[in-house]
C-alpha cells in the first residue's frame, strides 16, 4: 500500500496499491527499466520502500528481513551453491530450518521428480545445462512449499522448447501447490497463458491490473496496449473532426464517434486479427514483410510515411507476394480510441 522507492534521484516505483490474493498466479509485465523487479524486490525485502508499507497476510512485513517474510524465490540469474551438489542445493532451506535427515531425502527426491532432476541428484551445478540449473532453482525454491513465490523472469534464459516446457510446468505447479506466484516476465505467452491477472507496469506506475482478455480486449491505455499483444496493435494517429469522427493523418475518416473537442490528438488502435481482408477497405499498403507462422500469418504493410504500416493477421494459407498490395476493413466496434493523455476513451 502506497509503496513506492527511489534510487537517488531516479523514482523506481511510483506510490503503488496493489492486492495479490491467496493462490493467485499474477503476472507483472512492462517494458525495460518500468519498475518489475523493483516491485518485486521491495516485496521480497532485498529493497528498503521509499514509503508505504507491504502486508502479507495479515502481517505489516515492511521491515522483515526476507527470511522471515515466508516468500521463496526464483530469479533469472540462479545463483545454485557451485560446491553443494543438485539434492544438497535442493535440499538446502530445508537444511537451514533444521529439518531431520530423511524427511530432507524425502522432500528432495519428492520435487527433484517433479521437475525431471532425479537423475542429476549427484551433480554439481557446473555439469548441469542452464535449463537445468534453471529447474534446480526452482526446486531449491518449492521445496518448502512456500505460500508465496516470486519468479523474475524464470525462463529467461532457457531455449524455446524448454521455454514451453516449463511454462505448463509453472501451470501444474500452480495447480499442485496452490501457492500464490508472483511472477515477472516479457514474455507474452507466458503473461496471457499463466495469469489469473496481469499487472501491466509502465515507468515506474501500475497502469492497469485485469485478467489477461480484460487487458487485451480493453487496454485502459496506450502503455497498456502496446505492453499486450504479439505483434502489438496497431496505433494510428488521428484528429478529431469538426463533427465528431475521427481522421487518420492520411485524411482516413472513421465513423467512430467522440465527446472531445474538434482537432483533439488521439491514437486509433486495431488489433491484426481486427484488419478484415476487403477490396475496398479503407486501410492498405504493399506487403513488405510476410510471416508464416503455420495456422495462421501476419502481413507487415508498408505506407508511403512510417506511421501508416500496419500489421494484418491472415489465414495460415493465404498466399501473398511482396510488394502486393492489401487493402482492409475494420469492424467500428473493435477500434480503441486513446485521448491526448493516452487513456482509453470510452466507446
Ligand atoms: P527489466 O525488464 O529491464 O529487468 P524492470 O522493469 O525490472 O526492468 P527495474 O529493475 O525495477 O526495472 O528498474 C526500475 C528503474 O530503477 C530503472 O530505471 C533502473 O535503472 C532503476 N534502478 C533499479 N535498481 C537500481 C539501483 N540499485 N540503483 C539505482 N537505480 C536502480
Amino acid at each position: 500500500m502506497g509503496l513506492s522507492k527511489s534510487f537517488g534521484g531516479t523514482v523506481a516505483l511510483t506510490p503503488a496499491d496493489l492486492t495479490v490474493d491467496a493462490g493467485e498466479f499474477l503476472v507483472i509485465v512492462g517494458p525495460s527499466g518500468c519498475g518489475k523487479s523493483t516491485l518485486l524486490r521491495l516485496v521480497a525485502g532485498l529493497e528498503e520502500p521509499s514509503a508505504g508499507r507491504i502486508l502479507i497476510g495479515e502481517r505489516d512485513m515492511t521491515h522483515a528481513a526476507p527470511a522471515d517474510r515466508g516468500l521463496a524465490m526464483v530469479f533469472q540469474s540462479y545463483a545454485l551453491y557451485p560446491h553443494l551438489t543438485v539434492a544438497e542445493n535442493i535440499g538446502f532451506p530445508l537444511r537451514v530450518a533444521r529439518r531431520g535427515k530423511a524427511e530432507i531425502a524425502a522432500r528432495v527426491r519428492e520435487v527433484a521428480d517433479l521437475l525431471e532432476l532425479g537423475d542429476l541428484l549427484g551433480r554439481r551445478p557446473a555439469a548441469l545445462s542452464g535449463g537445468q540449473r534453471q529447474r534446480v532453482s526452482i526446486a531449491r525454491a518449492i521445496v518448502r512449499e512456500p505460500s508465496v513465490l516470486l519468479l523474475d523472469e524464470p525462463l529467461s534464459n532457457l531455449d524455446a522448447e524448454l521455454r514451453v516446457r516449463m511454462r505448463h510446468e509453472f501451470a501444474r505447479l500452480h495447480a499442485r501447490l496452490g501457492s500464490t506466484m508472483i511472477y515477472v516476465t516479457h514474455d507474452q505467452l507466458e503473461a496471457m497463458t499463466l495469469a489469473n491477472r496481469i499487472v501491466v507496469m509502465n515507468a515506474g506506475r501500475i497502469e492497469q491490473v485485469g485478467a489477461p482478455l480484460e487487458l487485451y480486449d480493453a487496454p485502459a491505455s496506450l502503455a497498456v496496449a502496446r505492453a499486450i499483444g504479439s505483434p502489438g496493435m496497431n496505433l494510428l494517429p488521428g484528429q478529431t473532426t469538426d463533427d465528431g469522427a475521427v481522421r487518420l493523418v492520411d485524411g482516413t475518416r472513421l465513423g467512430t464517434a467522440t465527446t472531445l473537442p474538434p482537432g483533439s490528438a488521439v491514437t486509433v488502435g486495431i488489433r491484426p486479427e481486427h484488419l478484415v481482408p476487403a477490396e475496398e477497405g479503407l486501410f492498405g499498403g504493399p506487403v513488405e514483410l510476410f510471416e508464416r507462422l503455420g495456422p495462421l500469418s501476419f502481413a507487415h504493410l508498408g505506407g508511403t510515411d512510417t506511421e501508416h504500416a500496419l500489421v494484418a493477421q491472415l489465414p495460415g494459407d493465404r498466399r501473398v507476394t511482396l510488394g502486393e498490395t492489401l487493402r482492409f476493413g475494420i469492424d467500428p466496434t473493435r477500434v480503441h480510441l486513446f485521448g491526448p493523455d493516452g487513456n482509453r476513451l470510452p466507446p
